[in-house]
């Protein structure tokens, strides 16, 4: 089968079907309607019976939007099975004035399309759609389908599959929710981040005590921790704190003027931290301030300050324990005592990072399949956010491998006003999942007559 004149000649339907798909709202967070969250789950439910999908269920658990459920038999009984990934709702819009067209109109832009949630994630459900009709509904390995409704805010789901392991049994996975280092370049994400977080406090005073009578002496809560922040990084900005994993990166990255444009840096601003990005993005530990109590500068008295505190975000190697990690910045930060005052920890949630097995057949597909897809072989990256579904997916099937990869790419303003995604690695995305089970299905019979 020629995937890639297929690929061309069901665009126009998909792009028509991504475009209806990404007009509704289905915004999952509490404040936002239900009623486009369950029309988005109806919308992917009717695609893919249409395509041919002989089952469509409809998962509903306590605390959260339905899943899209479908599957397809193996061709043959001993043909492997893929999991397919991939999620219906979309982030929130915020600021309507920082978008240069509404976000529920998807809107031409050069080479692709702009609305909320047009790359992240239905990009790549249509992906999985427009892979599924190329191959009329008969997929040359058996299928099953995942499609979430509440992957970006707070899911239930990420717990569910351990609680019933031989519905998601399979060989390998796709998880495609995410994409390319940057267009063009296919790309395998083969780590993800841990995250924690920690709020670190400060008390020295019952109240507020006059600066000029009492400051000199009395020690203020905010300066203290403020001493206690400044000893999380060294000089050049590397993460300072003891017993965070940190390796080198040996995959591709981004260069430092493209993370500089993605990442909005002032130009007479220097990145944090020192050697190649990868090992200060992905193989290695990040700590951000990402929120402080003090007093406001325009409600300041003049006044020494009783009382501050910190919220800390830990992001960590992807081998690294959760909670050793948390630990470690926990350990460092109750080792400080600025001035010989004690801070207060408390820990707060974490989630594992996630490192994939390379080098078994789906990947050797894989690998086969994005250079098909793209006429350029494949870059190994990862990513510093968590999918912490991908965890729930790999305790249930342990032996499954897991590929993520998807229709997305770096520059596509995901979580942003303006995202877009471009429709040529919509169609790339199409015809390399094709060439993954084409190929993927040839390397388990050739596996299974040897
Ligand atoms: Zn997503």
């Amino acid at each position: 089968m020629d995937l890639e004149a297929n690929a061309d000649a069901l665009m126009d339907g998909l792009q028509a079907d991504l475009e209806r798909l990404a007009a509704i709202p289905s915004v999952a967070f509490p404040g936002h309607p239900q009623e486009p969250v369950l029309q988005a789950h109806d919308l992917v439910a009717a695609l893919l019976r249409d395509a041919g999908v002989p089952v469509v269920e409809r998962i509903d658990l306590p605390d959260t939007a339905p899943v899209v459920w479908g599957e397809i038999p193996p061709p043959e009984p001993d043909a492997p099975t893929v999991l397919l990934y991939g999620h219906y709702d979309v982030q929130p819009a915020g600021d309507p004035a920082l978008w240069l067209s509404p976000p529920f109109e998807p809107t031409p832009v050069p080479g692709g399309l702009r609305a909320r949630g047009i790359a992240d994630d239905k990009s790549n459900v249509m992906a999985q759609l427009g892979m599924i009709r190329l191959y009329g509904g008969r997929p040359p390995v058996g299928l099953k389908v995942v499609i979430e409704g509440q992957e970006e805010y707070g899911s239930a789901f990420d717990a569910y599959p351990p609680t019933d392991p031989q519905r998601f049994a399979c060989d390998a996975m796709v998880i495609a929710d995410l994409g390319n280092l940057r267009p063009g370049t296919p790309t395998l994400t083969t780590g993800l981040r841990g995250a924690a977080e920690l709020t670190v406090e400060v008390r020295t005073l019952a109240e507020p005590r006059h600066s000029g009578l009492f400051g000199g002496a009395a020690p203020d809560a905010l300066l203290v921790l403020l001493h206690a922040l400044a000893t999380l990084h060294d000089a050049d900005g590397n993460v300072a704190v003891p017993g965070l994993r940190r390796d080198p990166w040996e995959g591709a990255e981004s260069t430092e003027g493209e993370f500089r444009d993605l990442a909005a840096v002032h130009d007479d601003v220097p990145l944090l931290g020192s050697g190649p990005l990868g090992g200060r993005l992905w193989s290695g530990p990040a700590v951000t301030v990402i929120g402080l109590d003090a007093p406001a500068v325009d409600q300041a008295a003049s006044a020494v300050v009783p009382y501050a505190r910190a919220r800390l975000n830990l992001r960590f190697h992807p081998l690294q324990d959760p909670h050793d990690a948390l630990d470690a910045l926990a350990r460092h930060l109750l080792a400080q005592r600025p001035f010989g005052v004690p801070l207060t920890v408390t820990p707060g949630d974490t989630g594992p990072g996630f490192q994939a097995r390379t080098g078994g057949p789906a990947y050797r597909a894989a690998m086969t399949a994005l250079r098909e897809a793209w006429g350029t072989p494949v870059s190994f990256a990862a990513s510093g956010a968590s999918i912490p579904l991908v965890n729930g997916l790999a305790r249930a099937v342990p032996q499954a491998e897991v590929l993520l990869f998807g229709a997305m790419d770096s520059m596509c303003n995901l979580h942003a006003p303006n995202e877009r995604v471009l429709l040529s690695e919509l169609r790339n995305t199409v015809v390399a999942m094709a060439a993954f089970l084409r190929e993927y299905a040839a390397e388990h019979r050739a596996a299974t007559r040897r």
